[in-house]
């Protein structure tokens, strides 16, 4: 095309990316051009940050201001890069119910008209008059970002009124997989926050930092649970941040509640954008501290 173009015109410059020419040239050569319609494609989003400690949701920021970010600088940048205008994405939080139901709840719907290409920024129409509402067997979707399977799509992104109503679930909602007896301690002890705790079990895809076992519950689910190095509440009143926190199994949970275990960093798993400050595992290990 470059050739023709130049013997054509006797200018020899040609675009990278030749398109719109390409086109121009084709046509005048009688072919007919039609434009390749790429297939849309559905995404859910997840909306919680942990560095924002006052209010980890931006869903209503994202909302108002026709955007959504990726809450990571380092994780995910591919899959948010791959997302096309006009494909449609969903605002989602997926959570479990006490009697152990996962929920996926879909709080926005939009159409991406502008991808920033930088791993993080979508800009977003979010549907006018969305009424958020709960679907039962979708809680799969944990990650911040997530395509959704070709299954899921009529559910998530075409549903009707009378489904909304029917997957109505109760207001007896807990965050994440916790198991009974662990929620009423975590109910017993403080106000803990849900968006960090579910922002580090995701950082580790719920592998316990001790012992590195993923607890699998199904196939598609995998279980963990946060333990708080110096413990939230009196007498110990350590603080609700990720520096002071390590995801675990069961098993070593319950082994550093009764102080079993001593910690050491160097024997820790630990993501580098996990930085667990070494005060508080002197507090763990310390004697006088029990
Ligand atoms: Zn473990």
């Amino acid at each position: 095309m470059k050739y023709a173009h130049g013997l054509a015109v006797e200018e020899y410059s040609w675009p990278v990316n030749g398109g719109e020419s390409t086109n121009k040239y084709l046509k005048a050569f009688g072919f007919e051009i039609e434009i390749k319609k790429l297939s849309t494609n559905y995404y859910v989003l997840g909306a919680v940050w942990n560095s924002d400690k006052k209010k980890p949701d931006q869903s209503e920021r994202f909302i108002a201001n026709g955007f959504w970010q990726n809450g990571w600088t380092d994780k995910f940048l591919d899959i948010v890069n791959g997302v096309k205008i006009g494909d449609r994405v969903a605002i989602k939080s997926s959570f479990a119910t006490r009697d152990r139901r996962s929920i996926l709840r879909i709080k926005a719907i939009g159409t991406v008209y502008s991808n920033d290409n930088n791993g993080r920024n979508l800009k977003i129409n979010w549907d006018n008059g969305f009424v958020p509402f709960d679907l039962e067997g979708c809680g799969s979707y944990r990650k911040t970002i997530h395509k959704v399977a070709n299954e899921d799509i009529d559910t998530i992104f075409n549903y009707s009124d009378e489904a909304v109503k029917e997957d109505k679930i109760s207001n007896l909602i807990i965050d994440d997989l916790e198991l009974p007896a662990r929620t009423r301690r975590e109910i017993n002890s403080i106000n803990r926050d849900q968006g960090l705790v579910r922002d580090l079990k995701e950082l580790y895809n719920n592998q316990c930092q001790i012992c590195s076992i993923t607890l699998k519950i199904s196939n598609t689910i995998s279980y963990s649970e946060v333990h708080h190095i110096r413990p939230l509440g009196y007498p110990h009143n350590g603080p609700d941040i990720h520096s002071n926190m390590i995801v675990v199994c069961p098993n070593c949970h319950v082994q550093l509640d009764f102080r079993e275990t001593r910690l050491s960093k160097r024997t820790l798993n630990l993501k580098h954008s996990h930085n667990i400050d070494e005060i508080y595992i002197n507090y763990h290990n310390s004697e006088e501290n029990r």
